[in-house]
């Protein structure tokens, strides 16, 4: 997944102090040259808000959530594609699936589905971080084109990580990228006149190794496994390079990431002003749900007679988009349904 607008420019480069304006809701794409690293920094205000505040799901499912929506717009807005990523767990924690869908180019809707009882004893248990909640499945990453395009989709086995480790495996088996991706998400309360008030940020920072000789990019493997007795593992010595970004993005903190009084350039000049960095313009993100009356109307008609049928209560058939809420109802015939 490299960015394909991020080959080295034939321009010159006018170079400029890091913009102190936060802007929320952007992806912004940067370089570090010398280090052969690139990245993205994702910082989402209203746009995560609104999705998670709707859903009003319990805070550690939306905190999750909130998570998977960072990782997919650093990975959706990196495709250049025209249509759609998804990004969808399935697993057997108290969190059964999350669902991101990344609409190219700037539109984001994401929900989530979980066991409430199992949900409430993790919150007591104190048994809240993402690894837990999501127990093991996979997460799979789809990039949807249209009908006349193969759909191609990446899958990666969770097994109790947090969604940072499974984002590293799959760029460490799927794309053979040194990658390190840091994904925060809180809430942030306000003092307000009618009491304080609460909404949601996020914030994330992906970065990879990319040297243009490929033996430079080996790292060690995350699974050393297990080396019969006598034998020395097999260690391999990573890139000077690399262990440098990777140990300065290490030092990013949550904070770092959601602050809306540090802007996405501070934060990569902040980490990167010795070996200097160069940014690229940042892309808007908004959140904006793809149903429609025509899209669902669709969806039922392809349904067979007896789904249909069944659909119908008091004498109407309403389905309600699980993404945005909206709601929408038919008469059984509109949709070639029998009257119940
Ligand atoms: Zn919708």
């Amino acid at each position: 997944m490299i960015d394909p607008t991020m080959t080295d420019p034939q321009i010159a480069i006018p170079s400029r102090a890091p913009s102190a304006t936060a802007t929320d809701d952007t992806v912004m794409p940067f370089e570090v040259a010398k280090l052969d690293l690139r990245g993205r920094v994702v910082r989402l205000g209203p746009a995560v808000d609104q999705i998670l505040a709707r859903h009003a799901y319990p805070q550690p499912v939306a905190k999750l959530l909130g998570e998977a929506i960072v990782l997919t717009a650093m990975l959706g807005s990196a495709l250049k594609i025209d249509g759609r990523f998804i990004l969808q767990t399935q697993s057997d924690g108290p969190v059964r699936m999350l669902v991101v869908d990344f609409i190219a180019p700037d539109k984001v809707r994401a929900c989530a589905r979980f066991d409430k009882a199992r949900v409430a004893s993790a919150i007591a248990a104190g048994k809240t971080d993402g690894g837990a909640l999501l127990g093991k499945g996979h997460l799979a990453m789809t990039v949807d084109q249209g009908p006349d395009m193969n759909r191609y989709q990446g899958l990666v086995a969770l097994d109790g990580g947090s969604l940072e480790d499974v984002a590293h495996e799959y760029f460490l088996r799927s794309e053979q990228i040194p990658t390190r991706v840091r994904l925060a998400v809180a809430e942030e309360l306000r003092a307000g006149e009618g009491g304080p008030s609460h909404r949601w940020r996020a914030g994330g920072i992906m970065l990879q190794f990319l040297p243009k000789a490929s033996e430079r990019a080996r790292v060690a493997d995350l699974h050393p496994g297990d080396a019969p007795q006598g034998v020395q593992p097999h260690t391999i010595k990573e890139d000077d390079a690399w262990v440098e970004g990777q140990a300065l993005v290490s030092t990013v903190e949550d904070v770092e990431l959601i602050d809306p009084s540090l802007s996405s350039e501070r934060l990569v000049y902040r980490l990167f002003h010795e070996p200097g960095v160069r940014v690229f313009r940042a892309a808007p993100l908004r959140a904006e749900c793809s149903c429609s009356r025509e899209n669902v109307e669709a969806m039922l008609k392809s349904f067979s007679q007896d789904d249909r049928d069944h659909m119908v209560e008091d004498g109407k058939i309403s389905v309600t988009c699980e993404f945005c809420s909206a709601t929408y109802q038919f008469a059984p015939a509109d949709v070639g349904a029998n009257p119940s």
